[in-house]
């Protein structure tokens, strides 16, 4: 038996059709703003393409590239001048952030309404008092993928291997507002292995590659990849990207998500669909 692939792009695509009408309906078209500083590639790739497929879908989008030796205060700045502006919907500031620069100073400074990676501790505190508010992109778009391809999520058996405050807490959170029965396991975690066996939904965001083995993997169950791990090509070949589950897991698991194109996809997808929901909150 082979698990049942579960690619990202079509799942991303029925989100982002929905976010395209919601935002054709608003008297402006929704508008993103996104702030990073320095040149790390990563991050430089991420805000083009997050930049790129706003446009695609009518919003506006406003990159500001600063440079890494910017002053906390002069971000902090900028930052209040955009939550004052009514123009702006959505702000991002991508992270990681400068060793000179404090993360929670940042997240703390942006308006929580324009707050549309959810990573502000309002929004936070929101998710685990399970009200509404703007939720973490990897994170709430899984559970669009999961819904997209009718997986259940009610009553179910869900691991979730990582804490991070970016993906692994809050996809622990919004799996519990829908009536998973939660298990968050961690670095430190004793036998990983029988915690993991025991899950019907597999969640994996550690950033180890083939971390997750076949024998660790209940038959059946949906595994969903989260890991984006650069690996060198074998003989000097070129690098390429894998997951943290191993892909003969594909042999065990039900269903299982590819790296690349499966959770990666429904990231972008799910901050384009917060800033729309973002100028529909500023809007009422
Ligand atoms: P992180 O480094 O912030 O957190 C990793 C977590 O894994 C930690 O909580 C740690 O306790 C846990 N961990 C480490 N070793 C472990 C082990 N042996 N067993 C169990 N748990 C262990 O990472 P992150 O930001 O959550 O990212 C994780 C991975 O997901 C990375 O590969 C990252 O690139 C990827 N990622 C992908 C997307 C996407 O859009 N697809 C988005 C965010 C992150």
């Amino acid at each position: 038996m082979t698990a049942r692939l579960l690619p990202g792009a079509p799942a991303a695509e029925a989100l982002l059709a929905d976010a395209s009408a919601r935002a054709a309906r608003l008297p402006a078209p929704p508008h993103l703003v996104m702030v990073r500083l320095g040149d790390d590639p990563a991050s430089v790739s991420y805000v083009r393409g997050k930049d790129r497929k706003a446009r695609e879908v009518g919003l506006t989008s406003t990159v500001y590239a600063l440079p890494e030796t910017t002053p906390q205060a002069e971000l902090l700045d900028l930052i209040a001048r955009l939550n004052a502006d009514d123009s702006v919907n959505g702000i991002l500031v991508q992270l990681p952030l400068p060793a000179h620069v404090s993360e929670q100073a940042v997240l703390h400074a942006i308006d929580p309404r324009k707050d549309v990676d959810g990573f502000h501790p309002l929004n936070v505190g929101e998710l685990w008092a399970g009200r509404p508010a703007l939720r973490p992109c990897t994170p709430a778009g899984i559970l669009y993928l999961l819904d997209h391809y009718g997986i259940p999520v009610a009553g179910q058996r869900a691991v979730v291997v990582g804490r991070s405050h970016i993906v692994g807490r809050p996809l622990a959170g919004l799996l519990l507002n829908r009536d998973a029965t939660v298990t968050v396991t961690h670095s430190r975690t004793i036998d990983l292995g029988a915690v993991t066996r025991e899950a019907d939904l597999l969640c994996v965001a550690v950033g180890q590659p083939h971390l997750i083995t076949p024998e660790m993997v209940r038959p059946g169950a949906t595994v969903i990849d989260v890991g984006i791990n650069r690996v060198p090509g074998e003989n000097g070949g070129k690098a390429h990207l894998t997951g943290d589950v191993d892909p003969e897991v594909a042999r065990v698991a039900g269903a299982i998500t590819p790296v690349p194109g499966g959770v990666g996809p429904m990231t972008i997808a799910q901050l384009l669909a917060n800033t729309v929901a973002a100028a529909e909150m500023q809007a009422r």
